[in-house]
Order: structure tokens, then C-alpha cells, then sequence
């Protein structure tokens, strides 16, 4: 398990309103907080202070490693956390773009697209036979929702069995075979545009703010 916290800069808006930036990456793993009657010092495995840039963080948090793992069969898991504003989607996704069309600059891609590249490049150079498909829930107010299936969100049901552990009835699994089939994926669910499929609201901190949590899985089936 590795935590790695990341430190956004601070926003616009934020720099306007004459915001001091108090929480500083020392370069040594370690984290200090410095607020008003408040000193702390907290070590981590890896820090990624404000001048960061995307690729950085993605190599230096293990995702690599942890892309091979799931070729060799491992479940993986990465998870984004945070209040509100504190840059899980920047971190994940990149800078939202206006409209469906429109891509982020490749330098600002997310976890998320780098992981896929990452994974797409990995299984074609070890020449294993596999085959990828994606699920895209949200969790909203107690309800599951399924991102990718066409028409009204409806909720779908939690389940348990014996065999399966925890599951989501009814689920809905995309195939995919390249980054651009699985990026336009995500582009239909969480672009700024019309056909933005998750629930916003408006939040203080953060005008786009996603009031719910997301979770993408990419399964991995070895045809061998
Ligand atoms: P969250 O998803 O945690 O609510 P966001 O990812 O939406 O937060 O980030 C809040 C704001 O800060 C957004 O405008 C985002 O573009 C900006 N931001 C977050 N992280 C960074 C960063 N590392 N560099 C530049 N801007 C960032
Ligand atoms: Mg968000």
C-alpha cells in the first residue's frame, strides 16, 4: 500500500483572494503544514509538491508497477482521496475540456489515460493474448449507478454470493481494444458538454465539483 499525496497549486481564484500556500513538500517524503497556531511535519512514501507535472506523478506513485501486476493477475486498485477542490479529478482525468471534442495537451493527461497507454503497451510487448473491458460506476446518495449504459441512470442493486464476493447486478462491461476507444469512452461520461452523465453540483470550492465517487474498472481476460 502506498499513499502518495499530491499538493495542488493554488487556484486562480484562490491567489486573487491573497491565499497562502501552507502546506510544503520538505523533498524527503515528508509533508509540513504550517496554519495559523499549527506546525506538522507527516512522512509518506512519496511526496509531489505543487510544480509536479502529470507524467511525474504517474511514475513516481508506482502505477507502472502496479499496470504489470494486473497483467500478471493481481487485482489493483487506485484511489483518489480528498475534499472537495483538492485536484482527485485533475489528478485522475487531467483539466476537464469544454466540449467532447475537445482532448486535453498529451502533457496533462491523468492517471486514468497514462495507465491505459501503459497497459496497451505492456500487453502488446509481452505478446500475451488478452482482451480488456471496462466498467464505469458512480456511487450517489446511497444509490449505484451505471455510467455507461444508454439511456436514464437507474440505480442497480448490490449483491453478495459465494463465488463472486461483492458485486453490481446487471452491470454493464464494454469492450475495448485500444486508448482511443477507452478515452472516448470516459469522454461521453465526464465531459463539461450536454451529454455529461454524472452528478454536479455546484460546490464553493470547486464549480465543477463531482458530489459522488467514481469507480472505473478495467478487467483483464487472458484468452490463453
Ligand atoms: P476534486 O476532483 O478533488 O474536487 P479538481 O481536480 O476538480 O478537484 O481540482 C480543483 C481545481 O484545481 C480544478 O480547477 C483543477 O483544474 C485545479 N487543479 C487541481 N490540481 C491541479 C494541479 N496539479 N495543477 C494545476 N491545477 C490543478
Ligand atoms: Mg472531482
Amino acid at each position: 500500500l502506498r499513499v502518495p499525496p499530491r499538493v495542488r497549486p493554488l487556484t486562480c481564484t484562490e491567489t486573487r483572494r491573497g491565499d497562502q500556500q501552507v502546506v510544503h513538500s520538505l523533498g524527503d517524503g515528508t509533508i509540513h503544514v504550517s496554519a495559523a497556531r499549527h506546525e506538522a511535519t507527516f512522512g509518506f512514501s512519496a511526496v509531489f509538491d505543487a510544480g509536479t507535472s502529470q507524467e511525474a506523478v504517474f511514475e513516481g506513485s508506482g502505477m507502472r508497477q502496479l499496470v504489470e501486476l494486473a497483467i500478471d493477475g493481481f487485482s489493483c486498485t487506485v484511489f483518489a482521496f480528498g475534499q472537495t477542490g483538492s485536484g482527485k479529478t485533475y489528478t485522475l482525468m487531467g483539466p476537464l475540456t469544454q466540449s467532447k471534442t475537445q482532448v486535453a495537451a498529451p502533457g496533462l493527461l491523468g492517471l486514468m489515460q497514462r495507465s491505459f497507454s501503459c497497459l496497451l503497451e505492456q500487453s502488446r510487448s509481452c505478446g500475451s493474448d488478452l482482451a480488456f473491458s471496462a466498467s464505469y460506476l458512480e456511487i450517489y446518495n446511497e444509490q449505484v449507478r451505471d455510467l455507461l449504459s444508454p439511456g436514464p441512470p437507474c440505480a442497480l442493486p448490490l449483491r453478495w454470493s459465494k463465488t463472486r464476493g461483492f458485486y453490481v447486478e446487471n452491470q454493464l462491461n464494454v469492450d475495448f481494444e485500444s486508448v482511443e476507444a477507452i478515452t472516448e469512452l470516459l469522454l461521453q461520461v465526464s465531459s463539461l458538454a450536454g451529454s455529461q452523465r454524472r452528478r454536479t453540483s455546484a460546490h464553493a470550492l470547486n464549480r465543477h465539483s463531482s458530489r459522488s465517487h467514481a469507480l472505473l474498472t478495467i478487467h483483464i481476460c487472458s484468452r490463453a
